[in-house]
């Protein structure tokens, strides 16, 4: 190859490399550039990304306030201030229409407190708390609410201009100056009937992109929700303290009320009363005309309360047919008589249908006044709300600050004083070991182990003078008298009287002689008469001088008359004979008759029911020995 060649062909080699040169920085080039674009799409993606994250931030943090049942002002703070950080925007506001008003007034009812607030009130010489916009009728503002659509105010001056009135024109230009406010964007807000207003936020840009407008779209779809939220909260607490059937409070919400009201009783030294109704014989009136009437009475009774109550009064349902008033300032002597006024009331309020009426018993406590203790208050008002019902019902009854005894202590402090005092020949050890088990039983007084300690001492003592007597027949006898008394519904005062009487009726023999009682062939006449008599003057005597067992000593008295007429001591007949010693009657006739005695062999359950029940209307009171049927099935199952 010449010389010439070679240099040609190299300068072709050289082309061709310059040419490779030239194609790969072209490609580099479009390489350049296509990243330049990718980079700009990726920071773009990126804005998009970050704002799509916080607003799901922000919307998470508004769900959370409006799931911790803030107030709604406390929500709605938080909705505009966090707009407001968001965009860069100057400033933010919700106003609410005002129905009232009669020219189109919306008042501020969330708004921001910075720099553009406080010059805005300089300008138009108002408090920005007490600011209103009054818009032009048919204007921007309403046709944006009417159409529920977004408007726009391309300026601050146009915005002041078209809802304030009167205000300095040189000011204006100055304040408008001083913010750099290109456009203030409206957004309407309407919940159903409950509030219509606009959501309204100052830009410091002209234009509004679609993804910003989408953002504040979803924010005021946030304040809708909070708005109906809030709305719907008030509703649901509503009712979580309202009683359905009288409207009244319910029982939950009169428990805190009655302890915000001790609080405040014992710091401000101000007395309140608690008045608490019943409403008598309304299972009679369920009986006798039906559920529904039951029901009727109960709303009356609740109507009655309303009605007789100030607005500062807390009445409330606590269940049933029982009402409890907290009359706030009130002493005992103001409740008593707002009390009786709400009994006469009632007394005198009709019922289409039910031809008597209704009645109610009411108690009456005071707080201060005879307690501090709420739980004492409560229960002095529901005892005094009993003996309004023992006495007769339909009145009132003020609170007794002495504590009510139970019929055990009674019963205890009644044992104790006839073994100390030898009211009976006891021999002197049994007496003392008596006293100590009792005694000891004072100290701790629980419940049921104090009335198996009061059996067995009876117990104890029936056997010293009557051996055959059999264990654990006291219990059972307190037992059915109980089951007889409450199938006659008689009240409670009366039953824990049987009670007593139960376990001190046949006292006085102990005061007879041993010989007579232990005697195995039927008593002549005399033997006869004298046991007849002696048990009863005996127990009068043992417990004359006990002051709080002389209401029992009636029923142990009359506990042999027959209803026929023909018992003893003073052949009383019928209802001259009191219920509870009709009551005893048959019980010791009943655990008599099933119990062996020298003379005469042991009656069985059904033997004894069927001669009690034969002695009906003889002997035993028909009603007593219908109550004694019914009791004595439920006796056999205890
Ligand atoms: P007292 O005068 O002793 O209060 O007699 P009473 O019948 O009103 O009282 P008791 O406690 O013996 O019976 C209450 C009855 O009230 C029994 C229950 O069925 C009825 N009751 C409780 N709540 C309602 C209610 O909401 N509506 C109706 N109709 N009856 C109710
Ligand atoms: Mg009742």
């Amino acid at each position: 190859m010449g010389i010439l060649d070679w240099i040609t062909q190299s300068a072709q080699k050289l082309k061709d490399v310059e040419s490779q040169i030239h194609a790969d920085s072209q490609d580099a080039y479009e390489v350049y550039q296509r990243n330049i674009v990718l980079e700009r799409e990726i920071a773009q993606r990126t804005e998009e990304l970050r704002l799509a994250n916080q607003t799901l931030l922000t919307l998470e943090q508004v769900w959370d306030m409006m799931n911790s049942s803030r107030p709604l002002s406390s929500v709605l703070e938080t909705i505009v201030s966090s707009l407001y950080g968001e965009f860069g925007y100057i400033y933010s506001f919700i106003a609410q229409k005002e129905y009232d008003a009669k020219h189109p007034t919306y008042a501020l009812k969330t708004y921001l407190e910075n720099e553009f607030s406080t010059d805005m009130s300089n300008l138009i010489n108002e408090s920005i708390f007490d600011f209103k916009l009054h818009p032009q009728k048919d204007g921007l503002i309403e046709q944006a609410i009417a159409k529920k659509e977004v408007t726009y105010y391309i300026s601050l001056k146009s915005f002041i201009e078209d809802n304030l009135e009167g205000i300095d024109t040189e000011r204006l230009s100055d304040f408008s100056a001083k913010f750099d406010i290109k456009t203030i964007i409206i957004l309407p807000i309407t919940v159903q009937n409950q509030f219509s207003g606009f959501l309204s936020v100052f830009s410091p840009r002209k234009e509004l992109k679609e993804d910003e407008l989408s953002f504040l779209n979803l924010f005021t779809r946030q304040i809708e929700l909070a708005i109906t939220i809030a709305n719907l909260f008030e509703t649901v607490k509503k009712q979580a303290v309202t009683d359905h059937l009288t409207n009244l409070f319910n029982r939950r919400f009169f428990e805190d009320a009655l302890h915000r009201e001790a609080t405040r009783s014992l710091r401000t030294k101000q007395p309140f009363c608690l008045i608490g109704v019943d409403l008598d014989h309304l299972k009679q009136i369920n009986d006798t005309y039906g559920h529904s009437m039951g029901d009727k009475a109960i709303a009356q009774i609740a109507q009655a309360i309303t009605k007789n109550s100030r607005s500062v009064d807390i009445p409330a349902r606590f269940g049933g047919e029982e009402f409890f008033i907290i009359l706030p300032g009130i002493d005992a002597k103001g409740g008593m008589i707002a009390a009786e006024r709400l009994r006469s009331f009632i007394e005198q309020s009709e019922i289409e249908g039910l031809e008597k009426g209704i009645t109610a018993s009411l108690g009456v406590s005071s707080f201060i006044e005879q307690t501090t203790n709420i739980d004492e208050l409560f229960e002095m008002c529901d005892k005094a709300m009993y003996l309004s019902k023992q006495n007769g019902r339909n009145q009132v009854t003020l609170a007794d600050t002495e504590k009510i005894t139970s019929w055990q202590d009674i019963a205890i402090d009644a044992f104790v004083d006839i073994l100390t005092q030898h009211r009976i020949p006891f021999s002197k050890t049994l007496a003392a070991d008596l006293i100590e088990k009792l005694q000891l039983k004072q100290q701790d007084s629980t419940g049921t182990s104090t009335q198996e300690t009061l059996y067995s001492i009876v117990d104890s003592i029936s056997k010293s003078y009557f051996p055959l007597y059999p264990d654990g027949s006291t219990k059972n006898k307190v037992q059915l008298a109980t089951l007889i008394a409450k199938r006659l519904n008689l009240p409670k005062g009366e039953i824990d009287k049987l009670k007593i009487a139960t376990l001190l009726y046949d006292i006085g023999n102990t005061l007879m002689p041993k010989d007579l009682l232990k005697k195995a062939a039927p008593l002549n006449k005399k033997e006869k008469s004298k046991i007849e008599k002696h048990p009863i003057i005996g127990a009068q005597e043992i417990l004359k001088p006990i002051s709080s067992v002389a209401n029992i000593i009636p029923i142990i008295e009359h506990h042999h008359e027959n209803w026929d007429g023909t018992g003893y001591p003073n052949n009383k007949k019928g209802e001259e004979i009191p219920i509870t010693a009709q009551i005893i009657l048959i019980v010791d006739s009943y655990f008599a008759m099933i119990s062996y005695r020298p003379y005469r062999k042991a009656y069985t359950v059904d033997e004894a029911i069927e001669e009690i029940k034969a002695n009906a209307n003889k002997k035993y009171s028909p009603e007593v020995t219908e109550a004694f049927s019914y009791a004595i099935d439920e006796f056999k199952k205890l």
